[in-house]
């Protein structure tokens, strides 16, 4: 069975990696929830996708620079003034759940990695006892790396963008995998075909697809059969992998 990975909560159908995102996924059929962190200035780690909170909040600027007695006074649009929530926070919402972390590192600015992200996200699940409930991605291959190292044996995603899979090309990129132990590869939905699933497959790698957020998409993820895929739409999923 393909699993459903509610990306960042839903985010077609509720405010993105909010608390009312969150808590309406985990009453879902689905396997997994997606969501992003990044780390403040006084280190802690919170859930939000944009390095930046002009997109998602009433705030300006970067997130990382900001320390969370800042952060926490923070509104999320569309919320009715719920702020964004710590990655402990998150957690809790899924703990009595029997649905996966799927925890997206983020970086910074001009996409330059934060120091020590990966291993401070390892050990926040450690201290949860939620290492084994979690898949760790990122488009980063710097970061997966860090996380591997951190985690082993861990489920690792290294995320890859269709610029990266056309660039490097496919078969460098599962070389690059297999070389660091990364067990699982993502693609963009739109490049997945049959034959590519069976080539990553046949590597010994996982394949997972993201973006597959209309129906046309996620029926094609469901008929290639890829072990899991991220949706802004986990309530079409569902609905279309029971008719499937
Ligand atoms: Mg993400």
């Amino acid at each position: 069975m393909t699993d459903i990975a509610s990306h960042r909560g839903g985010a077609l159908l509720w405010p993105e990696n909010s608390s009312i995102a969150f808590e309406n996924t985990a009453k879902l059929p689905v396997e997994q929830v997606e969501f992003d962190v990044h780390p403040t200035r006084d280190g802690k780690l919170v859930v939000i996708h944009d390095d930046t909170l002009d997109r998602t909040t009433d705030g300006k600027g970067p997130v990382a620079t900001r320390d969370w007695a800042e952060l926490s006074k923070v509104v999320l649009k569309g919320t009715g003034g719920q702020r964004m929530l710590l990655l402990d926070e998150v957690i809790e919402i899924f703990r009595p759940t029997p649905i996966v972390l799927r925890i997206e590192i983020k970086c910074g600015p001009d996409r330059t990695p934060y120091p020590g992200h990966a291993a401070r996200v390892a050990e926040a699940l450690g201290q949860a006892r939620m290492l084994d409930r979690c898949v760790v991605t990122s488009f980063q291959l710097s970061t997966v790396l860090e996380a591997v190292a951190e985690a082993r044996p861990g489920k690792h995603v290294w995320l890859v963008t269709p610029n990266v899979q056309i660039d490097i090309g496919l078969t460098n990129v599962i070389a690059t995998a297999k070389a660091a132990n990364i067990p699982m590869l993502g693609l963009r939905q739109n490049m997945l075909d049959a034959e590519i699933v069976a080539t990553v497959r046949a590597a010994g790698l996982g394949i997972g697809g993201w973006a597959c957020n209309d129906s046309d998409a996620i029926a094609k993820l469901l008929a290639l059969q890829v072990d899991v895929f991220t949706t802004d739409r986990p309530d079409l999923a569902i609905a279309q992998r029971r008719g499937h």
